[in-house]
């Protein structure tokens, strides 16, 4: 997978919101240490979390199964713009034939989970697909016989308040393995100097999975 940051709203933002409440805007740094330490004092620690809202991300999300895709999308506050299999699914019919003992050209099309047998049953799904469409199915029926490894990729919306809650959630070792990744790759993707505000909430990677 491959994960960009298209966008992000700058720190003073959030800090400018929170000095609105007390008109104390004299006091701010343009971002700096004191605009750092009110941010987490008062969104984090004083629960006053709304104004963590006014940081938005925009990612750019590629190269995830669709398997993860609707793990992704339970989250409802966070804005989605989806590649649409309706409208795509003819990149498939003009590529050859794939072969199960063939996995590097499939994994163009498919997210490997490193076990042997899942993968090949993965090529063996992509190649029936791919014979459907070249057969002349339309795209609209031919989606339904999908296997959920294929990839997919997305513009994501979501705010700092937001985003803590999915990263506390999909970074845990209870998590699928494929979105513990995710929110390790958005986590640093993340502007160095808003990390900190997510620090908390991320479980480290050499935490084992469960799954
Ligand atoms: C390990 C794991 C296993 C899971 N297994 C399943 C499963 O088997 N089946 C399944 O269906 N889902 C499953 N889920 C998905 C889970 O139930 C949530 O839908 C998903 O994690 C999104 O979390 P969220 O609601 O906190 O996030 P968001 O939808 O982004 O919501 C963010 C926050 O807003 C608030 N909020 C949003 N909507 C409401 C509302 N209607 N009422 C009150 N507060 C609201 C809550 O505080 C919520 O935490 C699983 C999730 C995890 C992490």
């Amino acid at each position: 997978m491959k994960v960009s940051l298209l966008h992000y709203t700058p720190l003073h933002v959030a800090a400018h919101a929170i000095r609105t409440c007390w008109q104390s805007f004299e006091k701010g740094d343009g971002g700096g240490p004191k605009d750092r330490e009110l941010i987490d004092r008062v969104g984090n620690r004083y629960r006053h979390a709304s104004t963590l809202e006014h940081l938005v991300y925009t990612f750019y999300i590629q190269g995830i199964s669709r398997a993860l895709l609707q793990e992704l999308a339970r989250h409802r506050i966070a804005s989605l713009s989806v590649k649409s299999t309706r409208y795509t699914l003819k990149e498939l019919k003009k590529e050859p034939p794939f072969d199960p003992d063939d996995p590097q050209r499939a994994s163009r099309y498919l997210v490997f989970t490193g076990h042997p047998e899942v993968d090949r049953a993965s090529i063996e799904a992509l190649e029936r697909l791919r014979h459907l469409l070249a057969s002349g199915v339309s795209n609209d029926l031919a989606k339904y016989c999908l296997p959920e490894s294929y990839k997919s990729e997305l513009t994501w919306t979501i705010n700092a308040r937001s985003l803590q809650n999915f990263l506390s959630l999909r970074s845990a070792k209870t998590a699928l393995w494929e979105m513990r990744h995710l929110s390790w790759a958005i986590f640093e993707t993340l502007p160095a100097d808003h990390r900190y505000l997510f620090e908390p909430y991320i479980t480290p990677k050499d935490q084992p999975c469960d799954n």
